[in-house]
């Protein structure tokens, strides 16, 4: 069923999305969202209140987390759908995966004070709703704030990335490890915006293909950020790679994303829809 506004990737203040879990609910709703799923950071402390959420807005949902991985000299992210909510096996690995960030947010906020921009790790942490989970959208809220940059695009253009100041290189999960955490902990693991990573063909290939044997089964087709060519490749690429097509509008924010909760074109016809695999795991 293709058909369905579902919006599987989206981000809460127990990430770096702005909203509760309560008000994302409530804006999925009334959106018009017909799945829903919260997939915060390397984290899945807010999945108890998303579900309740959801229930109190008659909005069927599925358990989501996005992991971020290390591959090929990147950083890539893995959105988990479905899994049981208590496995253990997936909350150990997401809090070892985000134990390295207060250190790195202190490496970034040395770099920052090199070039003149000082206090920048109170003034991240102070836009950090869950201190765990400091993250690049923190520190660029906080420059906004500070007046450094007009908006947190500019903000991406100028600092935090590589080669920019504040660019801290970070080792995250292996794509093996975050995989296996989501599959055998129920769930289905999903190549989060593969358009995003700038990998050369041998590199997509690579990831493709690697994400498949470690048992990876969908892709987003469909995500807030891409243009109407990435759609079609990554269509060709999910059926050339046999995967499962996922939606999500990796909302979060009303101030910043482009794409609201549900606002999000429906995806190809002829793609088997990850909702498919997980009409046992709604809640
Ligand atoms: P981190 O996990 O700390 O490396 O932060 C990554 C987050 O920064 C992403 O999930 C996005 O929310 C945000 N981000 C990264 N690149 C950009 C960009 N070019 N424009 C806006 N937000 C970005
Ligand atoms: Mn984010
Ligand atoms: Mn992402
Ligand atoms: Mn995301």
């Amino acid at each position: 069923m293709s058909i369905l506004n579902a919006d599987l990737h989206c981000h809460s203040v127990i990430s770096d999305g702005t909203l509760t879990p309560e008000a994302l609910a409530a804006r999925a709703k009334a959106n018009g969202v017909e799945l829903w799923s919260l997939t915060d950071h390397d984290e899945i402390g807010g999945q108890q209140r998303a579900i309740a959420a959801a229930r109190q807005q008659s909005l069927p949902f599925l358990t989501g987390t996005e992991v971020s991985v290390s591959f090929a000299g990147k950083t890539v992210h893995i959105v988990g759908l479905g899994f049981d909510p208590d496995s253990g096996l997936l909350r150990d690995g997401l809090a070892r995966t985000r134990g390295g960030r207060d250190g790195r947010a202190q490496e970034m906020a040395e770099q920052l004070a090199k070039v003149g921009i000082q206090g920048a790790y109170e003034g991240a942490l102070r836009f950090a709703g869950n201190p765990d989970l400091i993250s690049r959208t923190h520190f660029a809220r906080f420059l906004v704030e500070a007046g450094v940059c007009q908006d947190t695009p500019e903000v991406f253009r100028r600092y935090l990335t590589e080669g920019k100041p504040g660019f801290v290189p970070h080792r995250w999960a292996s794509l093996r490890d975050a995989v296996q955490w989501i599959v055998q902990s129920g769930g289905v693991a999903v190549i989060a915006h593969p358009g995003r990573y700038g990998f050369t063909a041998n590199e997509e290939f690579a990831l493709f293909s690697e994400f498949k044997s470690h048992g990876g089964q969908a892709v987003e087709v469909v995500t807030g950020s891409y243009t109407s060519a990435e759609y079609v490749t990554y269509a060709e690429m999910a059926i050339e790679f046999d995967l499962a097509a996922s939606r999500g509008s990796d909302f979060h924010s009303p101030d910043e994303s482009h794409t609201d909760l549900g606002a999000l074109p429906w995806l190809p016809g002829h793609l088997r829809p990850v909702w498919d695999l997980l009409t046992d795991r709604v809640h």
